[in-house]
């Protein structure tokens, strides 16, 4: 009887490994097994005034579908044994390429009407990480960062220089007016006027102006929608984590947030947790967010969501820095935490369904 036993423990590993990638958004298989980690992905669309009053229902829908794809993108990979860096990397490429969100085309203005992306990720496994800023030809800005991370010696390009690695690699390049949306457009002109700057003529081989103002462009000052951040833990207990920004409306100088800043927007380590943050930047890097979440969690021992908490709306409520991050522990517990009246957020954690918000009243 014996080897009867033996065999039909084979056929059932059999017939579970084959359900191993067929995963649908809502049901996965649930083999937490020894050494099989539980995958799991989180991520943010940005943060800011998005309040109902302020968002038609449509543009609502748009939202939230984007959200719900990338989100799934991310699952499908990590679903089929993908690593958390693959994860990540693949749902930053369709939030870069949806021109909703504040990253690669859809990507916000700068004053003298260029868009200048930062993008960063970093694997959790190997403490690698890779960072660019000042992008302004490299469709997927996050592809340039992984470029960095895996295929050079440094951690940080900037400027010409890192669009110029970009072609290098092979990574596909884009004229300026490819990453043009009239929205941004708009926003930019609102900001500028508001702050009394002039405004840049537009970019060469955009359409033309349209007769009047879209209905849906943010108010001066109002300019923190749409940078995106993922984090993921996949079934190797791998932690990764990457954000991609337009930065901020009318920036000047080239100026440079949070996002490709190790530790402030960005952080991962398998050690700890894997962050990516969304916010006025210059208070997340003088709080160097993402590393301070990990670290209390590793060094004071505290739950994700009071370590999340505690950054996000003691410490940076007190020096009046606004805005929101995801986090993702290796045991695949995600959580978020934003001090603005919405945050757009999705999660998927295997086994369960895929979860999105947009108001500060969802769970
Ligand atoms: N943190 C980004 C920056 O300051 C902007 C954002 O998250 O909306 O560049």
């Amino acid at each position: 009887m014996k080897w009867r036993s033996g065999w039909i423990c084979v056929l059932l590993a059999g017939l579970a490994a084959v359900s191993y990638g067929q995963g649908t958004p809502t049901r996965t298989p649930e083999p937490a097994g020894a050494g099989v980690h539980r995958w799991s992905v989180v991520l943010h669309g940005g943060a800011g005034v998005i309040e109902r009053s302020s968002m038609t229902p449509e543009m609502e829908k748009q939202y939230r579908a984007g959200l719900n794809e990338a989100v799934t993108a991310a699952g499908a990979v990590l679903d089929r044994g993908g690593s958390a860096v693959d994860a990540v990397q693949a749902a930053i490429e369709l939030l870069e390429d949806n021109p909703l969100f504040n990253a690669g085309r859809g990507a916000v203005f700068a004053a003298d009407g260029t868009n200048q992306m930062d993008a960063a990720i970093m694997d959790g496994a190997t403490m690698k990480a890779g960072a660019v800023a000042d992008v302004q030809r490299t469709r997927h800005p996050i592809a340039l960062a992984r470029a960095v991370m895996d295929r050079s010696q440094n951690v940080m390009m900037i400027g010409a220089g890192a669009d110029a690695f970009a072609a290098h690699q092979g990574l596909e390049q884009q004229p300026p007016s490819f990453f043009f949306t009239e929205r941004r457009w708009q926003a930019l002109e609102k900001e500028l006027k508001a702050e009394g700057l002039p405004v840049p003529a537009r970019p060469a081989g955009v359409p033309a102006a349209p007769a009047g103002p879209l209905s849906f462009v943010e108010t001066p000052g109002n300019h923190r929608y749409g940078t995106v951040g993922v984090a993921a833990v996949d079934r190797h207990g791998n932690l990764a984590a990457g954000t991609s920004t337009g930065g901020v409306t009318a920036k000047q100088w080239n100026r440079v947030g949070d996002s490709p800043v190790i530790g402030a927007g960005t952080y991962a380590s398998n050690t700890s947790c894997a962050v990516s943050a969304t916010g006025t930047g210059e208070y997340f890097i003088r709080l160097t967010v993402a590393r301070t979440i990990c670290a209390l969690v590793e060094y004071r021992g505290m739950p994700l969501q009071a370590a999340v908490d505690e950054v996000v709306q003691r410490q940076l409520v007190a020096i009046h820095g606004d805005g929101g991050v995801i986090a993702l522990l290796p045991d695949g517990k995600a959580a978020w935490s934003f001090n603005t009246p919405g945050m757009f957020r999705a999660k998927w954690q295997q086994g369960g369904a895929v979860q999105v918000g947009v108001y500060r009243d969802e769970p």
